[in-house]
């Protein structure tokens, strides 16, 4: 099944000239992973016309991937493209609808790994058991050159470590640390990208972090632990909500924690993360409310006012916890 999606997916870009790239609304070290990876394979097969766009701009700490820089910010791209790729985005909202799928390309080729992978493309290449879009970008690659670039690896292996955040989450299995061996060997250094990725904070993000933990909360007897990020703490510490990244795992950390939630206020309403410790999957809690991700690690987003959408969320999780 796999190896037929693969296929026929190298067969669509072989006959194929021009190519839209995109991701999902605030994109990620994944992501950005395949994009990069993907831009650098179609190089490598000589296809040099591609648009690789992103409703949310690139997060500094990924802008030293290669491609990266060839990655634009926009909410619409005009013009035809023989095939879209759409990378690492459960559903086609999540893609964030930048070009018209319908109209303005003639294949739309589908590669995610999220519980919630929704199959919108002409060709869609899920697998919900890769720790990251990354390697399934990777496994391409593979089936066509049987090896990497030193360039490729370097984006494959980010994808990997910001997806396993480090190789410590339940998605750590033995293909991504395969995977990652592997890519070592094509000559990526591990500590060079990990320095590139978490050693390079700016101190808003620390002052952001300080003032978020300091207001952590214990809920349902202390199974839960809730972080807020307020546009006010954001204007006072001169963060922005990128620096919110992995903020959600300190609470996560907690003795007793069962799932972590973090609340980020916006203009309307409330973007959601919520991370589990154990087997309990909140992915059901983000499709309740219209969003999704993985069994571990989820999100969504809700309107409403601040006590309202605590309490419908902290109900929710109840329930999930209670199964
Ligand atoms: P995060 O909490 O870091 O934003 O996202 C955690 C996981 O949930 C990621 O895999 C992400 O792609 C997914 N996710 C976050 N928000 C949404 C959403 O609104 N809709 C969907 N479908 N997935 C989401
Ligand atoms: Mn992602």
């Amino acid at each position: 099944m796999r190896q037929k999606v693969i296929k026929e997916i190298l067969a669509a870009i072989q006959s194929s000239q021009s190519f839209f790239l995109t991701s999902h609304i605030n994109p990620d070290g994944d992501s950005i992973a395949c994009e990069t990876a993907m831009a650098l394979f179609l190089e490598r097969l000589g296809k040099k016309k591609y648009v690789i766009a992103n409703r949310d701009g690139v997060p500094e700490i990924y802008k030293f991937l290669p491609k990266a820089g060839r990655i634009i910010k926009t909410s619409r791209v005009k013009g035809y493209f023989d095939v879209a790729l759409i990378l690492d985005a459960s559903d086609q909202e999540r893609s964030g609808n930048i070009i018209d799928l319908k109209k303005q390309a003639g294949k739309v080729i589908v590669i995610d790994h999220h519980l919630s992978a929704v199959p919108f493309g002409d060709l869609n290449y899920l697998d919900r058991e890769s720790a990251s879009c990354a390697e399934q970008v990777y496994n391409l690659i593979m089936a066509k050159f049987g090896e990497v670039t030193k360039a490729e690896a370097i984006s494959i292996y980010a994808g990997i470590v910001t997806e396993t955040n480090k190789f410590q989450e339940a998605n750590t299995n033995p293909a991504a640390l395969r995977t990652a061996a592997l890519l070592v060997e094509a000559g990526v250094i591990p500590t060079a990208i990990c320095k590139q990725i978490y050693e390079q904070n700016c101190l808003e993000q620390i002052k952001l972090l300080g003032e978020v933990l300091s207001g952590v909360e214990l809920k349902l007897g202390g199974k839960v632990a809730a972080l807020t990020v307020t546009r006010k703490i954001l204007r006072e510490t001169g963060a922005t909500l990128e620096h919110c990244e992995g903020t959600i795992n300190f609470a996560r950390s907690i003795k007793g924690v069962r799932v972590a939630v973090l609340f980020r206020e916006q203009d309307d309403g409330f973007k959601i993360s919520l991370r589990s410790k154990d087997d309990t999957n909140v992915n059901q809690v983000a499709v309740k409310f219209g969003g999704g991700g993985h069994q571990r690690a989820a999100g969504f987003f809700l309107r409403g006012s601040g006590a309202a959408v605590r309490k419908k969320v902290l109900a929710e999780i109840k329930t999930i916890l209670n199964k």
